[in-house]
């Protein structure tokens, strides 16, 4: 595998690789990898003749300055994971190389997805997730990007910035990767107690209820027997918990409504935030 530091460098190396008509997937991540995100690679390795992965703990992202400080870092492991996975490339940059003093982030105008759901719990979050894959999308040039569906909102930012841009990149969601028992995987359930750990997956329950109670009951039905839920768990601390249209990510009020319905939720295991989603309806032609 060979390793960029450099965004110059590798800018140089994919456009030659691009030249000689090599298709090129690339799977932003912030390290700490798991299984999760190695089927993202997986799926890019399937796609594409070469794939890119960066590694970069992104601090305009972090709106809580305790976060990004505990946020784990592997990287000797993720380097060993990525070999085993036989991807080509890693990017490994310094904040210098991804926000260098003459690179200007030009203003998205996201609103209302950004405000919404994590949005109104993480302030200015998406301006830093728009702003750190609008510049790697910048140095790697390529033809597809692989995201997961696991943060859903950001998928659906990025599907906006990319049609605001009119950038000439295919993006693919990617389904949730899961360990045995539900849980989510993410790089922050390694911060987890053993007994919050065995609670964790409560989360997973929850929505696959309201999604075995769809459509027989209504969309607030549903969201309020769901809030009611983790509000009375003694473990968790609910942000939120809403049903929503996947477009506009705003609330539904029946299932007619969209072609996409998603339940989306974010809480609080003491202070590990755990978010996950799941597909109520989807009836996007394919
Ligand atoms: P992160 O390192 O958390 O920024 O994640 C990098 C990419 O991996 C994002 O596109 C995530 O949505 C995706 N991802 C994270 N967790 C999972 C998971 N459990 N299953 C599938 N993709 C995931």
């Amino acid at each position: 595998m060979r390793i960029f530091k450099e965004a110059a460098a590798l800018s140089t190396y994919l456009q030659q690789q691009a030249q000689q008509s090599a298709r090129i997937g690339f799977v932003p991540t912030m390290g700490a990898l798991h299984a999760g995100h190695l089927s993202l690679m997986a799926e890019a390795q399937q796609d594409n003749d070469l794939t890119v992965c960066s590694i970069f703990v992104n601090p305009t992202q972090f709106n809580d300055p305790n976060d990004l400080l505990k946020y784990p870092r592997t990287i000797e492991a993720d380097i060993a994971a990525l070999i085993q996975q036989g991807v080509e490339v890693l990017f490994l940059p310094e904040v210098e190389e991804v926000y260098p003093s003459d690179w200007q982030t030009p203003h998205f105008d996201l609103n209302p997805i950004d405000t919404v759901l994590e949005g109104a719990y993480r302030p200015g979050h998406f301006d830093g997730v728009a702003q750190v894959v609008h510049r790697l999308l910048h140095i790697v040039q390529p033809h597809r990007l692989y995201m997961g569906q696991k943060d859903f909102q950001q998928w659906r930012i990025i599907d906006a910035l990319i049609q605001q841009l009119v950038l000439p990149v295919e993006l693919v969601c990617c389904p949730i990767a899961r360990e045995s028992d539900g849980l989510a995987m993410s790089s922050r359930n390694v911060r987890l107690t053993p007994h919050q750990r065995q609670s964790a997956p409560f989360l997973h329950q929850v929505l696959q209820h309201i999604a075995s109670q769809t459509p027989a009951q209504s969309p607030a039905q549903l969201r309020t027997w769901g809030q009611t839920q983790l509000k009375q768990h003694p473990d968790f601390r609910l942000d939120y918990l809403d049903i929503v249209d996947g477009g506009t990510l705003m609330p539904v009020q029946n299932w007619a409504e969209s072609d996409l319905i998603i339940v989306c939720l974010a809480a609080y295991l003491a202070e590990v935030r755990l978010i996950d989603n799941l597909i109520l309806i989807d009836k996007r032609t394919k």
